[in-house]
C-alpha cells in the first residue's frame, strides 16, 4: 500500500470515524509523476505558429508517443472503475472559438468523478459570488490527498477548496434548490451547457459508488458538525455522487474547457454559461488545486490550470485559447491518469501554450 495512504488509513481509524472505506483506499501503483524538463525554450514559444496542421501533428505525436505506456492503474476503491477499459486514449482539443483536432477513442466516456468538482464550484460562484466561494469554501491547496479528513481537521473544520472531496460536497450543498432533486437536476444541466449536449448518466459507476461512499458521507457530517453545510450532508453527498457518475469523452472535456476559454461562452451552442468575470477565478482554483497533491508539480511543468479525476479523464485549460481534454483510465498514486497528464504536458509544451511563457 503506498505509504500516504495507509499513514491516512491508520489514523483515519485512530480518530474512530471509519474504518472500512479507508481500509479498501488503496491508490494505484506505478506512480508517474508530471515532472520534467520543458523541451520548448521561452524564445522558441514566441516563434511557434499555431497552425491547423502543427496542431493535429502534435496531438497525433503525443497519442503515438503515450499509447503504449501501462504505467498506473485504474482506481479500484469504487468498483466500477477497477473493469472500465484501460486501454481507452482519447485526446481533444478545442479552440475558444469551436475549432476541435482530435486523436485516439476521443468518444469513449468514462465517469466524470471529480472533474465535475469544477462546474459545481463554477454553479457557486455564478448563483452567490466570488466572495462566497474564498471565504465559505476556500481557495487553498491541502496539501493532502483529495479524500482527506486530516485536512478538515487541520483547517478549522471546513474544506480548504472546492476540488477535494470535502469542497465539492460542500459546494454541492450551497447550490441554491428548493430540495436535493432540484439541486442535482441544476448540477447536471449545468455540466451540460458547459459541454454543449446532453451527457449520459452512469448508473452502474452510481450503483457502485452511492453503495460504499462512507468515507465521503463522514466528511459531510463532519462538516456539518461545523456549521459548513448549506443542506442536508447526507443528501448533499448523494448529489455529489451523482455528480461524479455522469459520463464524458474527451471531446466532451475538450468542449466544455473551450467554454472556460472562450469567457464562459460554448464556443458551439453560443449560450453563456458562466460570467466572465468568474473564470479567472475558477481557473486560479484549478491551477492552486486540480491535480490534488500534485498541483505544484503540474504547474511548474505546465502552467496550465487542470483538473482530473479517479475516472481517468483531464480537463486541462489554456486561459483564453483552449481546452485540452484526454481520457485514460490508470492513475498514478495521486490519483491523476497518468497519460492523460503526459499526452497534456507534451502538447502544451510543443505547441508553446505555457501561459507563463507568453
Ligand atoms: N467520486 C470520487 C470520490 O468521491 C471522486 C474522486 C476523484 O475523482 N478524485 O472519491
Amino acid at each position: 500500500m503506498e505509504n500516504r495512504a495507509h499513514k491516512h488509513s491508520l489514523i483515519s481509524r485512530g480518530v474512530g470515524i471509519l474504518s472500512v472505506a479507508c481500509a479498501s483506499f488503496i491508490l494505484m501503483s506505478a506512480a508517474v509523476e508530471a515532472k520534467g524538463p520543458l523541451n520548448v525554450s521561452a524564445q522558441e514559444v514566441k516563434q511557434i505558429s499555431l497552425t491547423e496542421e502543427r496542431i493535429q501533428s502534435v496531438l497525433n505525436d503525443a497519442y503515438a508517443k503515450f499509447k503504449d505506456n501501462q504505467d498506473g492503474k485504474n482506481a479500484d476503491y469504487i468498483k466500477a472503475l477497477a473493469v472500465v477499459d484501460s486501454k481507452i486514449f482519447g485526446i481533444t482539443l478545442v479552440t475558444a472559438d469551436g475549432k476541435v483536432y482530435e486523436v485516439g477513442d476521443t468518444k469513449e466516456a468514462v465517469s466524470i468523478q471529480s472533474i465535475s468538482k469544477v462546474f459545481t464550484a463554477a454553479k457557486v460562484i455564478q448563483e452567490k459570488g466570488d466572495k462566497f466561494l474564498q471565504e465559505k469554501i476556500g481557495v487553498n491547496a491541502t496539501g493532502l490527498a483529495f479524500n482527506s479528513i486530516i485536512a478538515i481537521e487541520q483547517h478549522g473544520g471546513s474544506a480548504s477548496n472546492p476540488f477535494v472531496n470535502a469542497g465539492a460536497i460542500q459546494s454541492t450543498s450551497w447550490v441554491e434548490a428548493k430540495d436535493s432533486k432540484e439541486r442535482w437536476a441544476k448540477i447536471k444541466t449545468y455540466m451540460d451547457d458547459f459541454a454543449g449536449r446532453k451527457l449520459p448518466f452512469n448508473e452502474e459507476v452510481y450503483q457502485s459508488e452511492v453503495n460504499d461512499n462512507k468515507r465521503n458521507q463522514a466528511i459531510s457530517k463532519l462538516l456539518d458538525a461545523n456549521g459548513r453545510m448549506g443542506s442536508d450532508p447526507l443528501e448533499a453527498t448523494t448529489v455529489y455522487t451523482k455528480q461524479c457518475s455522469v459520463n464524458i469523452s474527451s471531446h466532451d472535456l475538450g468542449m466544455m474547457g473551450a467554454t472556460f476559454a472562450n469567457d464562459g461562452i460554448n464556443p458551439l451552442t453560443k449560450k453563456k454559461v458562466i460570467d466572465e468575470e468568474y473564470v479567472p477565478h475558477i481557473l486560479a482554483v484549478m491551477a492552486t488545486a486540480g491535480l490534488y497533491d500534485n498541483a505544484g508539480d503540474w504547474l511548474y511543468l505546465t502552467g496550465t490550470p487542470a483538473k482530473s479525476g479517479v475516472g481517468g479523464g483531464i480537463l486541462a485549460i489554456v486561459p483564453g485559447k483552449m481546452g485540452i481534454g484526454v481520457v485514460s483510465p490508470p492513475l498514478d498514486k495521486y490519483g491523476n491518469s497518468v497519460r492523460g497528464q503526459q499526452a497534456a504536458a507534451y502538447i502544451i509544451d510543443k505547441l508553446g501554450l505555457n501561459p507563463f511563457a507568453q
